[in-house]
């Protein structure tokens, strides 16, 4: 059994991996600053001797302890909270990813990087394969997360070279589930809340903008195997392939929640990515991993 550090483990995503790798054994210690995350995420992990939580802000330099595995989530990943503090924002991808970079250096530890299809910006290539480059505006309003997060790749593939750590790059496409923070801002729980509420559906733009949405246990799965692959494959996406668009989307949950909410339309963001979904052919082929949970069975 190994130790584990999880940076942004009191978030949605990093609250389930560390879920995951405690039923599986391992030690897991979660570093988490709760910019976004909180306590509640992982209250019931604290009942495990395996889980040591503790508050620490990943652009202050962690010191070595013995480890072997490091996911490196730490970043908020909502449009809303990244562009509230963007400069925070940019600094935790670069001097945050940088931290656990060296960390992963002095422990001789593996470190899988949370990265994103966002490095893809606004893409002229449909769908993505992890090949294409992207088409990201560097001085937007979602810069301090795309650039931040393109550089955190490059600083994996520069430790990768220059001093032999050993990485992974997961480019993690939408991604949604349950203790999602009901104030998280992304459109899935967005119009979850709002339908149940029976407040009205807020469409950014005409909801023509596609986006392909995965199961958060889809993603840990994925996230598990690629850190456990033996050699590193490159940057891999992980996503689900079905593609909606938002309005597709505002209807599919009106549908199911039966809430008689409107849908109303509210103007659509800077740089708003036109189209999204994954190529998932590199997943399939390195981790035999493709994700199992389709939107509708996910939402339900
Ligand atoms: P989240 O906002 O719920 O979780 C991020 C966590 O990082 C939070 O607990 C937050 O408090 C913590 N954090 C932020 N800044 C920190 C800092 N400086 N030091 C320590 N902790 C800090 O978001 P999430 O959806 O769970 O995303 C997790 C990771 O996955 C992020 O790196 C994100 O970029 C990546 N990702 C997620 C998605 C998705 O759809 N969920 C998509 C692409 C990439
Ligand atoms: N969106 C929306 N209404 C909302 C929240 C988001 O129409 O209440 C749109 C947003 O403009 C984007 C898509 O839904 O086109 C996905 O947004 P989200 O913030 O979930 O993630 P993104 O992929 O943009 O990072």
């Amino acid at each position: 059994m190994s130790t584990i550090l999880v940076s942004g483990g009191a978030g949605f995503v990093g609250s389930h991996l560390c879920r995951k790798l405690l039923t599986q054994g391992h030690t897991v210690l979660c570093l988490d600053n709760l910019y976004t995350g909180s306590a509640d995420n992982i209250s019931d992990l604290n009942e495990s001797s395996r889980f040591v939580f503790s508050v620490h802000d990943v652009t202050v330099p962690y010191p070595a302890k013995k480890i072997d595995y490091i996911f490196n989530l730490a970043c908020p990943a909502s449009p809303v909270h990244y562009q509230a503090q963007p400069v925070t924002t940019f600094k935790t991808a670069v001097i945050g990813t940088i931290n656990m970079l060296e960390l992963a250096r002095q422990c001789g530890a593996r470190l899988l990087q949370a990265s994103t299809s966002e490095i893809y910006g606004d893409p002229l290539v449909h769908p993505q394969p992890e090949t294409y480059w992207g088409n990201v505006n560097p001085i937007g309003i979602r810069s301090c997360y795309d650039e931040g997060k393109r550089a955190g790749e490059t600083l994996c593939a520069d430790y990768e070279r220059q001093f032999g750590t050993e990485v992974r790059i997961a480019r993690i496409f939408n991604t949604y589930g349950p203790s999602m923070n009901r104030n998280d801002g992304r459109v899935v729980s967005n119009f979850i809340i709002q339908a149940l509420e029976k407040k009205p559906l807020t469409i950014y733009g005409d909801g023509s903008q596609t986006r392909s949405f995965c199961y958060v246990d889809d993603l840990v799965e994925g996230l598990i195997r690629l850190m456990n692959h033996p050699e590193n494959p490159g940057p891999v996406n992980l996503g689900n392939s079905g593609e909606f668009t938002v309005r597709e989307l505002a209807e599919l949950i009106l549908s199911k929640t039966g809430s008689p909410s409107e849908i109303i339309s509210m103007p659509l963001p800077g740089d708003d990515p036109k189209v999204r979904q994954p190529d998932l052919s590199r997943a399939k082929k390195f981790l035999d991993w493709s994700p199992q949970i389709p939107l509708s069975e996910g939402l339900d």
